[in-house]
Formats: structure tokens, C-alpha cells, sequence
């Protein structure tokens, strides 16, 4: 009997041990996953990554449970993670609004947010037909709050296919839509435009492909299959940069399209008999039914307006770093942007960065670190204080602030990173509202 006895209390107390020695291991590997998240989250608000920029995913503690699935789910890295047992946001500047982690979440703690308390963010009125308050002007795209290739290629579309319901009637010598950005939504609007028989005209201030042509070519695109118009249904789940331009250009000139890229619109002027005027930066002019606004929400990059700056040899995005080799470079900036272009392009060519203020005031902790490391062993000079005063062929003017001197220095490239106009005003001018979002709930369950 005793023996029996002994034999359980054995057995139980194995049992036993074996279980606290398993909650001990699961409840230290969990305390250390949260310390790791919360150190992540630290650095995240040092970079100023923690504050999200537009969608974001907003996590109701009363809901989550901790299970991790939106973290699985998330096709971007360091957006999520779990602290003490429950989701939080990290990288949230990072977040591109996939929205997989809202659909994943087991308990539908998690809504689709844009703005916070402390800092909102600008939506134009948008009505469901794509129309904004000012009739005849439409938006289509991550400019109206849903990003994503996507959601951007089936606005494009249904935008078009509500001005075709509106039945605005047309007019002679009035293209019925004019189109600005080439990027998926302007795309899609395009193909939708040419299907319904409307005349139109796309203008791009940059490359056909908007967002998607300054991907870096190895970066794997994630979408879902959608139908694009005049070619069907194109089943795309994780491709490519190259794939979608692709695809994008073969229908385009299938159908004997013509998007005009290089060509910025400056102004939309609503004229008589409820028509616009559209003025482009090559002071062209288009007169129309319809605008449709593409333009998604990076905004313009902000031009220095100095000679020489609309030569071949300026940019103001570096797509390719590693295919420029030899040259003499300047990039012109002092945040992250330009420090980081600089950092890619030093150790091939002699890089010279020009600053307008003394110091770099705020950038990411690992940047100030490394673009010191550069100055000190030389493979970038830095020189503060300085402007751009032109741009020459071989050459560029530098005034320095400090002793009134203009230094030229030789050059073949220069990349601008002046920072972005926002097209907020370009959209008040045209007579559309917008409205400061703090914490607007784009999708709930
Ligand atoms: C780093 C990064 C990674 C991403 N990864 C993915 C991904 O994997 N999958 C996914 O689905 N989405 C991804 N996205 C989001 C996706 O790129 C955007 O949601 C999408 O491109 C929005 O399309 P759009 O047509 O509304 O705007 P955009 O693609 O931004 O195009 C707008 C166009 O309008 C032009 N424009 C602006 N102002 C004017 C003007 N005044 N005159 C003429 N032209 C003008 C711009 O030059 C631009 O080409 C990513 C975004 C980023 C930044």
C-alpha cells in the first residue's frame, strides 16, 4: 500500500515538475520575446518609425488574446509583435496597409486606422462614386486613404465607370477625362477610360508605374489577383516590379495608348460650362469634362529652382545604386533619404554631400552613425552650410554660407532629396475639401 503510495507521489511529482519546468522555459521565452518587441518598439520611436504615417492597424486590448496570427499574417517585417502577452504596433511608419493582419486576427481586435490623436492626417472628401465635393473632379487611389495595388487598379476603374453613369454629356473639343498619375490607379482608369469610349489624356510627372517604378527591382510585390480592364483577370500573387510593368505596358500599347509622363500638372482650373482647364508645367493646356486625380500620397519631390536643375545629370530618387560606379556625385539633403543614398553610392564613386544647415538635425540613430564613420575615413565629404547655386555640365556652384564663398566642385550626377510638396494645396486650389483625420476608422468588422 505505502509502495502504491510512494509510486504515485512519484509519478505526480514528476508530472509536476515537468509542468513547472515547461511554464518556467514558456513563461522566460515569452518575457524575453517581450523584452526584445519593447526594445524594438524604443527604436522604433528614436527613428521615428513608431508614429504611422497613413493606414495603420489599431489594436483593441480589450479583444486580442495574443494569439500572433496578424504577425504571421503581416507580409512586411517588424510592423507587429507581442508584448506581455497581447499585440502592439512597432515599425508602424512601416506599415503599407495590406491589411492581412485586420483579416487575420482570429478575435477582430484589430481596425484600420488613419491618423492618431496627436497627429492628424489629411483625407479629401470623397464621395462612393469616387467624386470629390467639387462635381466633375474624381479620386481614385491611395490619395483617397486605401492603398495597395489592388484596391488602386479597381478605383482607377470604377472612378470612370461612375463618370460614365453621371452621364456628363460630352462635348465638342472637350476630352472628357483627363487623368493625372500613371500609377496603378491612373493606369487602370487609362484602360477603363479607352473601354467606355471616353476620350482622355494621362499625364505623369514622372514614370508610367507611379509608386511601383521606384521599388528597388528585387523587391517581391505582394497583391491578389484583379481584373484590369481591356485585358481581364491578371493572376498576380507575389511577382515583381518588372512583371507588373510588364503587363501594365503590353496593354497600354495593345491598344494603342499614350500616357504622357514627364508632364506635371501644376493647376485645374474649373472654367465655363462646368469644364476644367488642366496647365501643365510644359504650360500646355487641356480642356476637359472630367479630372480624374491619381496621385496617390508621396507628393512631389521639392525642386531647389536653380539653373541648370532640369538637366539629364539631376534626379530626385536613386533607383539604381549599384550601376553608378566612377563618377563624380552630389547629393543634396540632410535627412534620412539623402544620407542613405549617399551612404549606397560613396564606396563606388567620390560623393560629396551638401547641406544647407550646420548640423543633421533629425535622422535615424544608425545613419548619423555611419555617415560619421564616412566623413572620418573619407570616402564622403560633407560640406554644411552650403547651396546649390547651379548646375553645369561638368561642374557644380556651392555658396557657402559661412565666408560668402562659391565653391565649384566637379560633377556628373546630382540627386536632390529637398524633402516633398504634399499635394494638399494642389487639391485646395482645385476646390477639393480635405479634412484632418485623427484616428478616422477606415475598416472596422
Ligand atoms: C516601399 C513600398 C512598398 C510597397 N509594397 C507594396 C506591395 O508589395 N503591394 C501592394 O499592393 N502595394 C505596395 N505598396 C503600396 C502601393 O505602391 C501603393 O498603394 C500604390 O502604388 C498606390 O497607387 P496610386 O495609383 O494611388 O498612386 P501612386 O502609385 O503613388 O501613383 C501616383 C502617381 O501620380 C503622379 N503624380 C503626382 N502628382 C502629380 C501631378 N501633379 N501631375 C502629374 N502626375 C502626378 C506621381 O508621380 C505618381 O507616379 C508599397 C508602397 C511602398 C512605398
Amino acid at each position: 500500500m505505502e509502495e502504491v503510495l510512494l509510486e504515485q507521489i512519484l509519478v505526480y511529482g514528476t508530472v509536476f515538475i515537468l509542468c513547472a519546468i515547461t511554464v518556467f522555459f514558456y513563461t522566460r521565452k515569452k518575457k524575453v520575446k517581450s523584452v526584445i518587441v519593447e526594445k524594438k518598439v524604443e527604436i522604433a520611436k528614436e527613428e521615428g518609425l513608431f508614429e504611422p504615417v497613413s493606414l495603420y492597424p489599431h489594436i483593441n486590448l480589450n479583444y486580442c488574446i495574443g494569439s500572433g496570427a496578424c504577425i504571421t499574417a503581416c507580409p512586411e517585417k517588424d510592423i507587429l509583435g507581442i508584448k506581455d502577452g497581447v499585440a502592439t504596433v512597432i515599425n508602424t511608419a512601416n506599415c503599407i496597409g495590406h491589411g492581412a493582419c485586420f483579416h487575420a486576427c482570429p478575435v477582430e481586435a484589430i481596425t484600420l486606422k488613419i491618423g492618431t490623436e496627436a497627429r492628424g492626417v489629411d483625407l479629401p472628401h470623397v464621395s462612393e462614386s469616387f467624386e470629390t465635393n467639387f462635381k466633375g473632379i474624381y479620386i481614385a487611389g491611395e490619395l483617397g486613404g486605401m492603398g495597395l495595388i489592388k484596391n488602386s487598379v479597381e478605383q482607377g476603374q470604377q472612378a470612370i465607370e461612375n463618370m460614365v453613369k453621371a452621364k456628363k454629356p460630352s462635348k465638342e473639343n472637350v476630352i472628357d477625362v483627363v487623368i493625372i498619375g500613371a500609377g496603378p490607379a491612373g493606369i487602370s482608369a487609362t484602360l477603363a477610360a479607352k473601354q467606355h469610349g471616353l476620350t482622355s489624356v494621362t499625364l505623369e510627372q514622372d514614370s508610367l508605374g507611379g509608386t511601383v517604378y521606384t521599388f528597388p527591382r528585387s523587391k517581391i510585390v505582394m497583391t491578389a489577383p484583379m481584373d484590369l480592364p481591356l485585358y481581364g483577370k491578371a493572376k498576380l500573387y507575389n511577382t515583381s516590379k518588372d512583371e507588373l510593368l510588364q503587363l501594365w505596358n503590353k496593354v497600354i500599347s495593345e491598344h494603342d495608348i499614350k500616357i504622357q509622363e514627364n508632364t506635371k500638372v501644376e493647376s485645374i482650373i474649373p472654367i465655363e460650362d462646368k469644364t476644367f482647364k488642366i496647365v501643365t508645367n510644359t504650360n500646355e493646356e487641356f480642356i476637359c469634362n472630367h479630372v480624374l486625380l491619381a496621385i496617390g500620397k508621396r507628393g512631389s519631390p521639392r525642386k531647389l529652382y536653380v539653373p541648370g536643375e532640369d538637366t539629364q545629370k539631376v534626379a530626385y530618387r536613386l533607383l539604381e545604386p549599384e550601376n553608378i560606379k566612377d563618377k563624380n556625385v552630389l547629393v543634396v539633403g540632410g535627412g534620412d533619404s539623402a544620407i542613405e543614398s549617399a551612404l549606397l553610392l560613396k564606396d563606388e564613386n567620390n560623393t560629396t554631400l551638401s547641406y544647407r544647415k550646420d548640423k543633421f538635425a533629425r535622422l535615424k540613430p544608425k545613419n548619423r552613425e555611419k555617415v560619421q564613420q564616412a566623413i572620418e575615413d573619407g570616402s564622403m565629404k560633407v560640406i554644411y552650410n552650403s547651396n546649390v547655386v547651379s548646375i553645369n555640365e561638368k561642374d557644380v556652384l556651392l555658396k557657402i554660407d559661412e565666408d560668402d564663398e562659391v565653391k565649384q566642385i566637379d560633377n556628373d550626377l546630382v540627386y536632390i532629396f529637398a524633402g516633398g510638396e504634399l499635394p494638399t494645396s494642389f487639391l485646395e486650389k482645385a476646390g477639393v475639401k480635405i479634412t484632418k483625420r485623427f484616428g478616422y476608422t477606415m475598416k472596422s468588422h
